[in-house]
């Protein structure tokens, strides 16, 4: 099997077969999947060269898929912190005109067109029922496939921001070449995703096919920038500390997403201690890596161990 960015040889590195998708997305949701949603065996892979991790076949969920998933509420963000550092990066970057890839519901455009009504905002989505949700708003959006709007929009942007979009494609570098097609000299393609460790503390089924189609370090990251002939830069929050770290995965694999205090913090780790303890170990043993972090209104280069999202920047 090929890397889908590199086209190096690839391992496989499990098997995924479509009942254990069931199985977990059913836990997740706490609710059956609907039997109309059709899921499809995967094997996932690793590249040998770039450590991309994917998904073959490099199929996607199917409509019914997004429909069941989207009516949860807590599928679309409220917040996001790539959304504030964007807001600031149009002003540093002095940036006039920007396109959202993946625009949804129009929450982060909406942001934009009331911070700087002078400048020029679209949004682009498959999705018909949201692409009306952002018209409603007063904001441009345009439904269809980028590979057609690509076309008609060659040199136009200063900024092509796409959040938590890359890893449901099935062909990461073509978005990657379709956006740069339509970025002025000097413009900028800014990405965010997860940000896959090392390794995996507990199976997260919402970063695995058919929902995640690829998962990204920033290896993966620097040879996508290569294939496309772009430099790259990594923002990111500070990461919590270990200890931090191994309570919430602890809780959420035990208890799922939801509202969380600091007393449930305490009793998963108390009724589920060996994973705690190995969760903890796990993350002292994780490797730190350079990465920007935004102090004092400036963007400062510093080495600490990773979130769990990554910010990438990709330009000339
Ligand atoms: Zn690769």
């Amino acid at each position: 099997m090929k890397c889908l960015v590199c086209q190096s040889d690839s391992k496989k590195i499990y098997d995924l077969p479509s009942e254990k998708i069931r199985k977990n997305l059913s836990d997740y949701y706490s609710e059956k999947v609907p039997e109309v949603i059709k899921i499809l065996d995967y094997q996932m892979f690793e590249c040998t060269k770039c450590s991309l991790v994917f998904a073959n076949p490099a199929s996607p969920g199917n409509n019914e898929f997004y429909v069941w998933i989207s009516r949860h509420n807590s599928y679309y963000p409220t917040a996001r912190w790539e959304w504030d550092l964007l807001l600031d990066y149009i002003q540093i970057n002095s940036s006039k005109k920007l396109l959202e890839i993946g625009s949804g519901d129009g929450k982060f455009l909406r942001l934009c067109v009331e911070k700087y009504p002078e400048k020029f905002f679209e949004g682009i989505d498959t999705n018909p029922e949201q692409v009306v949700k952002c018209k409603k708003l007063g904001i441009n959006c345009y439904c269809g496939e980028l590979k057609d709007y690509s076309k008609t929009h060659k040199n136009k942007f200063d900024l092509i921001v796409a959040f938590h979009c890359l890893e449901h494609v099935d062909d990461p570098l073509e978005l990657i070449k379709q956006c740069k097609k339509m970025l002025n000299k000097n413009g900028k393609i800014l990405i965010s995703t997860p940000f896959r460790l090392e390794k995996d503390f507990w199976f997260d089924i919402m970063d695995h096919p058919p929902h995640h189609l690829t998962r990204w370090n920033k290896s993966a990251y620097t040879e996508l920038a290569h294939q496309a002939n772009l430099k790259s830069s990594f923002y990111m929050p500070f990461a919590p500390n270990s200890l931090v770290r191994a309570l919430y995965a602890t809780f959420v694999k035990f208890y799922g997403k939801k509202e969380v205090s600091k007393k449930m913090l305490i009793v998963s780790m108390l009724r589920h201690p060996l994973f705690f303890f190995s969760c903890f170990l796990g993350h002292l043993l994780i490797k730190s890596d350079f990465f920007l972090e935004k102090e004092n209104g400036k963007f400062e280069l510093k080495r600490f161990k990773p979130n769990t999202v990554v910010l990438v920047e990709l330009g000339e």
